[in-house]
């Protein structure tokens, strides 16, 4: 299946990927996280990007379809995408890449969530600084306080993620990503669930939507 996560930062699109293309094996294809490893890397495109995930700005659309779309050659029976389209532009684009092969997106998911849970939830954030696994200081401690639970290294805050970065970040959704809710509706396959809810519960209603989708195709 070719489907997208949608969602605000901090709606848990990163968190429900990572547990479900464990569970169906689909590829996760994760933007941000990407754009990380190549600034961590200190690659060229990693130069290029830095500025723009420091100061919660969006990376200019032809950098981040060049890339997507080299990742997508990758991934011919579907792929979970999440932090990506997140401009009209780019929904364009992926639709456009996907037809040129023959197929299309089958399932847009929209976490949503209201604006005072996502930066309660955002700046509580923590990240393990090796193996990416995620905590939130308020909804998801760590057993032993800064390490974590899985490999013991330290857990970090993103960079991106202090509260004035996180409300820039929540505009720049606002203004830019939002529309595609409109876009991916009137394609017909678009499915909305609440984010809000705890992190077991909305896994079980994501499945459900992709199992149902599974057993119709
Ligand atoms: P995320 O980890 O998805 O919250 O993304 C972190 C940052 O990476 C964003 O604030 C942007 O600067 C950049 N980024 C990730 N995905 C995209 C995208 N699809 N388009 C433009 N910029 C992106």
């Amino acid at each position: 299946m070719r489907i997208v996560l949608l969602g605000c930062p901090g709606a848990g699109k990163g968190t429900q990927s990572k547990i479900l293309s464990e569970r169906y094996g689909f590829p996760h294809i994760a933007t941000g996280d990407l754009f990380r490893a190549e600034i961590t890397a200190g690659s060229v495109l990693g130069l290029q990007v830095a500025g723009y995930l420091k100061s919660g700005t969006l990376v200019p659309d032809a950098v981040v379809v060049e890339m997507v779309a080299g990742k997508l050659q990758g991934c011919p029976d579907g792929f979970l995408l999440d932090g990506f389209p997140r401009t009209l532009e780019q929904a364009q684009a992926l639709d456009k890449l996907l037809r040129q092969e023959g197929s299309q997106i089958d399932m847009v998911m929209h976490l949503h969530m209201r604006e005072e849970e996502v930066v309660r939830r955002l700046t509580g954030r923590r990240s393990c600084s090796s193996c990416g696994a995620l905590y939130n200081v308020v909804s998801h401690l760590p057993r032993v306080d800064g390490k974590c639970d899985h490999c013991g290294a330290d857990l970090i805050q993103r960079d991106d993620d202090g509260s004035a970065i996180v409300r820039k970040r929540l505009m720049v959704y606002e203004d830019l990503t939002r529309p595609l809710v409109a876009y991916y509706r009137a394609a017909n396959v678009f499915r909305e669930l609440d984010g809000g809810r705890p992190v077991e519960e909305v896994t079980l209603a994501l499945m459900a939507v992709i199992d149902g989708a599974r057993v119709r195709s």
